[in-house]
């Protein structure tokens, strides 16, 4: 599934890149592989055939990553990059850096996901030397083996174009179903109506759970309930920030310190106002930031004494006044950074804090009920 890329700070290293994208495996990924095994002993499979399992569970996993790259070389195409893929149990998870605001290019992007299995499924079929129809031989084709590899690969990618194609969030079909409405209404209105019906889905889901005794299924319908309220919130957010520029959540009155104050002052600001972040200025322009974090850091090492200048954050990201409040958003929510130095026509404007754009986004939210 193509998703908005959140804040990932602390991601393991990648295991490989693909086509320059780093690829990640989520530690839940690995129970799944280990659900697999147990359940395989627990039929009794010998040794031969679950060395044939992990050679499958080898398979599924590039067909994940297939399907993932599917959504990311398509975004690719309509020039948004990808900044990690994440390998779930419940399939992968391509972490794009801005969802379209074409649906034309969302659906194509989320298509293409889907369509990898489907193509997979379709090159692998003439390979099936069984017969699928057969209920009785549908269990013994169950335990992987050299004759059966091929039709599992062929049953995993049925799945997971089935599943994908179920209409909720975060599964593309729920993609595919926005996208589809958004060519008749607004965007928003899109995300309420696609967030609507993923909702009835996961209510289903979680009832047959209980109903049957299945603990995955009614887990996947809480996960849907999740991932609607998370993209409802996400074009709320959107559909605010739209209206504002940067220069409407501008943050002008702020605390200066020179970059030859002692770290001690800062701390002393830091008590004495409300305030958890001060620009440094050097001969009247901003050379950087310091915040709680690193005044605390200075004071744990006990250099008190030290001048700001030693521990303020530079490199500081620069926008204009003018630019639109949504892209510096999308662009903050991506980075390390929470602040950005703004300028208007090259001269020192004050600075934009991520926490300052979510209290407009509150505000606004507020006054629209
Ligand atoms: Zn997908």
């Amino acid at each position: 599934m193509p998703q908005l890329c959140s804040k990932e700070k602390k991601l393991k290293r990648s295991i490989v890149r693909l086509a320059g994208i780093p690829l990640y495996i989520h530690w839940s990924f690995w129970l799944l592989i280990i659900w697999i095994v147990i359940s395989n002993v627990r039929k009794g499979t010998d040794a031969v055939h679950i060395g044939w399992s992990l050679v499958f569970i080898a398979l599924i996993f590039v067909c994940v990553v297939l399907h993932e790259l599917g959504h990311a070389l398509t975004a690719r195409r309509f020039g948004i990059g990808t900044k990690s893929i994440v390998l779930l149990p419940i399939g992968g998870v391509a972490n794009i850096e801005k969802i379209p605001d074409n649906p034309k290019q969302e659906l194509w992007i989320t298509v293409m996901g889907p369509a990898v299995n489907l193509l997979l499924a379709l090159i692998l079929f003439p390979f099936i030397h069984a017969d699928i129809t057969n209920a009785a031989q549908l269990e013994e084709l169950a335990i992987v083996s050299s004759r059966t590899l091929v039709f599992n690969v062929f049953a995993v990618n049925v799945f997971m174009l089935l599943f994908n194609l179920i209409p909720a969030f975060p599964m593309d079909g729920g993609r595919i179903l926005r996208a589809t409405a958004a060519f008749f209404t607004s965007w928003k209105k899109a995300t309420r109506i696609a967030t609507i019906v993923g909702n009835l889905i996961a209510v289903v889901f979680i009832v047959a759970g209980v109903l049957n005794m299945n603990l995955m299924l009614s887990l996947i319908g809480l996960f849907v309930i999740f991932a609607a309220q998370s993209e409802l919130r996400y074009a709320t957010t959107k559909s605010v920030l739209e209206h504002f520029k940067v220069k409407d959540a501008l943050i002008t009155n702020y605390y200066q310190l020179s970059s030859h104050d002692p770290l001690n002052e800062a701390a002393r600001l830091l008590l004495s106002t409300q305030s958890k972040k001060f620009v440094v200025i050097d001969q009247g322009s901003p050379a950087g930031i310091i915040g709680h974090e690193q005044i605390i850091k200075a004071l744990a090492e006990g250099n008190a004494a030290a001048p700001v200048s030693a521990y303020m954050q530079t490199n500081l990201s620069k926008t204009e006044a003018e630019e639109s409040l949504q892209k510096v958003y999308d662009q903050l929510m991506r980075s390390e950074e929470s602040t950005m130095i703004v300028e208007t026509n090259g001269q020192f404007a004050g600075i934009i804090d991520l926490e300052n754009i979510r209290e407009l986004i509150a505000l606004q939210a507020g006054n629209n009920g």
